[in-house]
């Protein structure tokens, strides 16, 4: 597991320039203008990747005029115990160590990176995630910088239409690093190497997300595959799969709507088919409807005693039909004031004050 220190470098330690344009097409003006006016200042282009779980960085630089290009790329292991912020930064260390055994690189160069927060953290490096990969990017930033050497770093959209063919490069790099090959679908190729010296340690935030990620995937599986006494059996009926809005759904409700919706929803409610169940009334029946059961779907859709109230809260179009939309996000302030108005829900309400007429049982 990774070690944090609290700073990364010290105090008096100088950032290099990092240009981070405050739009893609500023981005993509820099990267032109820079390339116009400076066309022979070297330009890296890095990346990191994450596919099917595996974690890659690359860097890419390619020479004017007929020389090959130079490629470095970086293998981080799994997402379980890395991540792409992290391989975002690896890419830097990847330029920058080109720059030191390439003799043409030996001069100040532009580092090209489609990832803002990989910049933000080399302008200010605190105590970050994969501080040693921080550490490093600062080691080489600083020989270069005894050498005389500059290094600017810009920040340019990813996937630009424009032919910043460098980025696309470094991209499939960073993949291929991973095992991915673009012929094959479903083989990978081999893996790039670890990175030379640092050997990826397990970062704290990947542990984190990996965790958040099992515990999230448990829980669906459980609520998609109850058990036979799992709680929670109305509420699934209503909500087959997890949903996130539930927030949302409850936010626009007063204090009883809520606790209206919420028992609406559990099917924990005060109505005669589940009081009967729990041995609290003698009867299911509807008090307005003899021998039918006084279940949320008689009380919401069938009883007639309602149908004025229904009229009066839905209007006679968009009446919800089933219990999963009238207890859903589009219906669930119209049931939950429906089900108050039926009068069945009296505990929800606000207490009726008691005339306050005897003064000796009142405290002074
Ligand atoms: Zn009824």
């Amino acid at each position: 597991m990774e070690v944090r220190l609290p700073f990364a470098v010290p105090p008096w330690w100088e950032p290099p320039q990092v240009d981070s344009a405050a739009s893609k097409e500023e981005a993509a003006f820099v990267h032109w203008m820079n390339n116009t006016i400076h066309p022979d200042t070297p330009r890296i282009y890095t990346d990191g990747s994450g596919h099917h779980g595996e974690i890659g960085a690359s860097a890419y630089f390619k020479p004017l005029g007929n020389s090959p290009a130079i490629e470095r790329s970086a293998y981080f292991g799994s997402e379980r115990h890395h991540n792409v912020h992290a391989a975002e930064i690896g890419g830097l260390i990847l330029a920058l160590r080109m720059t030191l055994d390439n003799p043409q690189l030996q001069r100040d160069v532009n580092v090209y990176s489609d990832n803002q927060s990989a910049l933000q953290v080399i302008r200010n490096p605190r105590q970050n995630s994969a501080q040693y990969l921080i550490k490093e990017v600062v080691r080489l930033l600083d020989y270069r910088r005894q050498q005389g050497w500059t290094t600017r770093f810009f920040w340019i959209p990813a996937h630009w239409h424009e032919e910043i063919t460098g980025n696309t490069h470094a991209d499939a790099l960073a993949k291929k690093a991973t095992g991915w090959r673009e012929e094959e679908r479903d083989t990978l190729g081999p893996r790039a190497e670890h990175l030379a010296g640092l050997p990826p340690r397990t970062l704290q935030s990947a542990v984190n997300c990996w965790v958040r990620r099992k515990v999230k995937q448990a829980w669906e599986d459980s609520w998609a595959n109850p058990t036979a006494n799992a709680p929670g059996r109305d509420l699934r009926r209503v909500m087959p799969h997890l949903e996130k809005h539930g927030l949302d759904l409850f936010a626009r409700l007063t204090a009883p709507e809520r606790s209206a919706l919420i028992q609406a929803r559990t099917g924990h409610i005060g109505i005669n088919a589940v009081l009967f169940r729990w041995g609290k009334v003698d009867s299911p029946d509807c008090p307005h409807c003899e021998g039918e059961d006084e279940t949320l779907n008689h009380v919401l859709f069938l009883c007639m005693s309602y149908a004025g109230l229904r009229t009066e809260i839905w209007g006679a179009q968009r009446a919800p039909r089933t219990l999963r939309q009238a207890l859903g996000p589009e219906s669930a302030k119209e049931t939950a004031r429906f089900l108050l108005a039926t009068g069945r829900l009296q505990y929800l309400l606000p207490p009726t004050p008691i005339p306050d007429d005897d003064e000796t049982d009142t405290d002074h």
